[in-house]
């Protein structure tokens, strides 16, 4: 077993993670990045991304994260491949995390930008048809779908307004939900119902994705109503899950103030958790835009907060050794 110490220890490697790392390591904070499972996160799971600001041409998530990498780690970032499966939060700073090597982590401030996944329905062709005709961000792949038509699975708030912004792209938005009303907003519900190009099939399971991941990408989706049973058959060039997301914080359940969804919750306008010396940023405190950019961005905040942090728990322990002599 290693012991690893750093002024700043990151839990996460997406662009929340790589950008603290950015901001730390230029601040001489000497960060270590532990990766986990998806290196470089949910941005290396889909291929063209449009909206990332910089690059007029279409680039690809992998590549991009390899870029921030390579910078966090040309500016000093260590990144380590382990997996956090225990943080003790109770005595810090400093905080100690240990990882599935076996290894521990000490440091004295902790970052944790450990993202948010979204939830899949697990049935036949979707893990195959994604990326070909499947989605889990209209905001990220709505652009593709100009002049097709797509369908949306969910009833909560995201469902609704992936189905509102993708009618700025598809020709017919299908909104497909399991029972008869809706949970999200009343407004939102009022946009949905009014919009001309939505229509709403209620009570249906989706039960397969349909189509050729090799030829053509999906041809439509196999569903049986929920009252009747009767199975049918549902063509569209698109589908987007929107069943929600799960924020990656049951390591923090109980240690940490999370939100009603799990989300970790920030000091408004800052990325202080309620533990001093340790910030969060990325998906895993921001359930409203889930963004690569806003990632980035309370990346940056998180590594300007700890780095303030840190100079006041260096110069309070500066007094204290002064004063023991
Ligand atoms: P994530 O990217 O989710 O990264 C989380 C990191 O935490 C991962 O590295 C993971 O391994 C690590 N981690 C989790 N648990 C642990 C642990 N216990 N120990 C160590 N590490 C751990 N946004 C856009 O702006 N444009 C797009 O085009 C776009 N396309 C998308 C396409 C898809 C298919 C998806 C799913 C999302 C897309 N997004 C897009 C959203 C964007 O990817 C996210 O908003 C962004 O990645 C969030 O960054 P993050 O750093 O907060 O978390
Ligand atoms: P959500 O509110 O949990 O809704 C998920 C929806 O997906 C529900 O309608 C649910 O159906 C459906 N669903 C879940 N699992 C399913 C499955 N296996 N098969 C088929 N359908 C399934 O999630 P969300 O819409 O992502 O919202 C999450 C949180 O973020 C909420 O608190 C929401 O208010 C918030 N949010 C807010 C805004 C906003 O303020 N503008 C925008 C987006 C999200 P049932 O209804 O049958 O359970």
């Amino acid at each position: 077993m290693t012991t690893h110490t750093t002024r700043m220890l990151i839990i996460g490697s997406g662009p929340a993670g790589l950008t603290a790392a950015i901001y730390g390591a230029r601040a001489g904070m000497e960060p270590i990045v532990v990766q986990g499972l998806q290196p470089g996160g949910q941005l290396t799971i889909t291929t063209d991304v449009e909206n990332y600001p910089g690059f007029r041409d279409v680039i690809q998530g992998p590549w991009l994260m390899q870029e921030m990498q390579a910078q966090a780690e040309h500016v000093g970032t260590r990144m380590l491949w382990d997996t956090i499966t225990e943080v003790d939060l109770d005595h810090g700073p400093p905080y100690r995390a240990k990882g599935d090597s076996g290894d521990e982590y000490v440091g004295d401030v902790l970052v944790i930008a450990t993202g948010a996944q979204a939830k899949w329905l697990g049935v036949p062709g979707e893990q195959e048809l994604g990326g070909k005709g499947v989605s889990a961000c209209a905001t990220c792949d709505g652009f593709f779908y100009r002049g097709k038509t797509v369908a949306v699975i969910g009833g909560g708030n995201t469902a609704v307004e992936e189905a509102l912004y993708l009618t700025h792209h598809a020709t017919e938005v299908t909104l497909i939900h399991r029972r008869d009303e809706l949970r999200a907003e009343k407004i939102l519900q009022d946009r949905l119902f009014a919009h001309p190009k939505i229509k709403v099939l209620w009570n249906q399971h989706v039960d397969e994705f349909l189509g050729d991941p090799m030829a053509g990408g999906l041809t439509g989706l196999k569903l049986t109503d929920a009252v009747t049973g009767e199975t049918s058959t549902f063509t569209c060039d698109g589908a987007f899950v929107a069943i929600g997301h799960a924020p990656a914080t049951a390591l923090f359940k109980g240690k940490l103030e999370t939100d009603d969804s799990g989300y970790l919750v920030v000091e408004p306008g800052t990325a202080k958790t309620n533990r001093p010396g340790v910030f969060a940023c990325g998906d895993v405190m921001d359930h409203t835009y889930r963004q690569a950019v806003t990632a980035a961005g309370t990346g940056c905040m998180a590594a300007l907060d700890a780095e303030r942090f840190l100079a006041t728990l260096e110069y309070v322990r500066n007094e204290e050794a002064q004063a023991a002599e």
